[in-house]
């Protein structure tokens, strides 16, 4: 969508459904994808490909990427953490492949038993197999870990850069950088990105920032000023933090959508339509926690959207349903 101000990739599917215990149901899955994209939401990071041992919630990648290629306009998107992920995503048929590459050494050794030489190596390999099998498949590396690490503590700014280097020589259409672990602060983002940006120019991707301490806003703000244009985020917060009982991990979608619109800059998602979405997200995990201010609070009186449309109705949650 080139009108859109900015682009919100939704993590919810992949980022927010792994990180519960429970696996929500394949059909609930389909029916949460169909009304993100019906909120107006056109990236959606949909699955993982990794061993079903592993991530027993995202064993049906291959279906839920089926049904999301039947949704118009839509970029499927889906992670990989190796080349046997990317053979599968592949053959699945994604639009777009996301690999995470730890910024952090420790986490790198920690999290995919590689360092990140050897993560860099298996991306050369990702790379070579798209350009076999899917060309016009992109490619994104997400730098996780990239402001700092439970494990090791701070990551050297230089370092993140240098990673950032390495991944674009492999091959990668896009870098981005992520708050695995909610650490960081809107100084640091609009630092870091503005290095990023000078040493790999427009292969500079999408800000997955975090809400773990109250800042991802601030954040997302911070890396807007600086020039990034695509953000990822999880309706609902999805997922919460590990290390934060209470606390969310992602950006909240709806709360992230308010924020832009309300500055002006379209992001194309409809906050009513969003709250449809919603529902559909706990039809399909009753119970499980979600977050969010607007959606609580309602816009704001008056409110109207970057493009002039004004809703019917300033209440959400209450009118989500009924509001068409
Ligand atoms: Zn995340």
């Amino acid at each position: 969508m080139t009108s859109c101000g900015v682009l919100i990739s939704e993590v919810g599917p992949r980022d927010g459904l792994q990180s519960v215990a429970r696996t929500m149901p394949t059909a609930a899955k389909r029916a949460w994808i169909s009304a993100l994209h019906a909120a107006g939401l056109r990236e959606i990071e949909v699955g993982s490909f990794v061993p079903a041992r592993l991530l027993p919630q995202m064993a049906d990648g291959a279906e839920v990427v089926r049904h999301a290629l039947g949704l118009p306009g839509l970029t499927v998107m889906a992670l990989v953490p190796n080349q046997r992920g990317a053979e599968a995503a592949l053959a699945a048929g994604v639009h777009k492949l996301t690999i995470p590459v730890s910024a952090s050494a420790a986490h790198s050794l920690a999290n995919v038993r590689k360092t990140r030489e050897q993560m860099v190596d298996e991306l050369r390999g990702i790379v070579a197999l798209r350009n076999e099998r899917a060309p016009q498949v992109r490619i994104e590396a997400g730098l996780s870990t990239a402001f700092g690490c439970t494990i090791q503590g701070a990551v050297a700014e230089d370092e993140v850069v240098w990673l950032a280097e390495q991944v674009v020589a492999a091959g990668v259409d896009e870098a981005g950088l992520s708050d695995t672990t909610g650490m960081a602060n809107p100084a640091q983002v609009r630092r870091l990105f503005q290095r990023v940006r000078a040493a790999i120019g427009d292969k500079t991707g999408a800000a997955h920032l975090h809400n773990t301490r109250g800042l991802g806003l601030a954040n997302c703000l911070a890396a807007y000023d600086v020039g990034v244009r695509t953000f990822d985020a999880s309706q609902g917060g999805l997922g919460g933090c590990p290390y934060a009982p209470g606390a969310s991990g992602n950006v909240v979608t709806e709360d992230l959508v308010f924020m832009f619109e309300a500055m002006g800059i379209a992001t194309g998602v409809d906050l009513h339509k969003m709250m449809l979405a919603r529902q559909a997200l706990q039809a399909g995990l009753p119970g499980e926690p979600v977050y969010g201010m607007t959606p609580q609070a309602g816009l704001t009186r008056g409110f109207a959207y970057a493009d002039g449309r004004r809703p019917a109705t300033e209440a959400l949650l209450d009118a989500g349903a009924g509001a068409a």
